[in-house]
Formats: C-alpha cells, structure tokens, sequence
C-alpha cells in the first residue's frame, strides 16, 4: 500500500525535526494533501494508526489532513479552472495546453507540541 510509505516518510521527517528540536512528544501534526494526489486520506490515517503507535514520539498524535483543491491553467487562454471538474481539457477554450498549478502536493504543514 502506497499509504504507508508515505506515512513512513511523515515520521522520518518528524523525528528528525523532533531530535533537531529536543522534542519527546507531538500532539498534533497537520498535513496538507493535494486533490488530486495519489494519496487517499482514508488510508493515510489508517496507516497513521497502525504505525505512529510503534513510536513513543507520536504514540498520541493526532494526525489531520487538509485538502488543497486541484487547480489547473491553461496556457492557451490564461485562464484557471478547477482539475476535478474538467481535467486535461480547457473548459473555456479547449485547449490541451494546460499544466497542474496545485493539487498534487503533500506536505507536513504544522506540528504542535505541549510541555
Ligand atoms: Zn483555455
């Protein structure tokens, strides 16, 4: 599952920031997730579950996911539209000229701890 590598990379990011910081616990670590990213937050916080637990830096950490709605531009018109709706085709001229402007990221945006 694809889910999980990701996960194994949110806490290898986070220990080291942890170490850097001489930080022992994280209550609450907020990601941000592309629309259209190849992520499903469904299976990232099952996955969260199953492997923060093995970890005493994250043993309570709460993991939330805010969504970044995919949007796309068109070269051919200048024009953004959104991704989920349309896809490759410009909905305005119908171009095939356009490219992924966000959307597609997947980010560790916040982490907050209490001492
Ligand atoms: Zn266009």
């Amino acid at each position: 599952m694809h889910e999980l590598g990701v996960v194994f990379h949110i806490i290898d990011d986070l220990k080291v920031v942890a170490e850097e910081n001489k930080i022992e616990k994280i209550d609450k670590v907020t990601v941000e997730l592309g629309e259209v990213s190849t992520v499903i937050p469904h299976f990232l916080s099952d996955c969260w579950k199953w492997a923060a637990i093995k970890h005493p830096l994250l043993k309570d950490t709460e993991l939330f996911i805010e969504t970044i709605p995919a949007i796309t531009y068109c070269e051919e018109c200048k024009k953004e539209y959104g991704t989920i709706n349309h896809g490759r085709i410009c909905p305005f001229c119908g171009s095939e000229r356009t490219y992924l402007q966000q959307g597609n990221e997947f980010l560790i945006k916040e982490i907050e701890v209490t001492k």
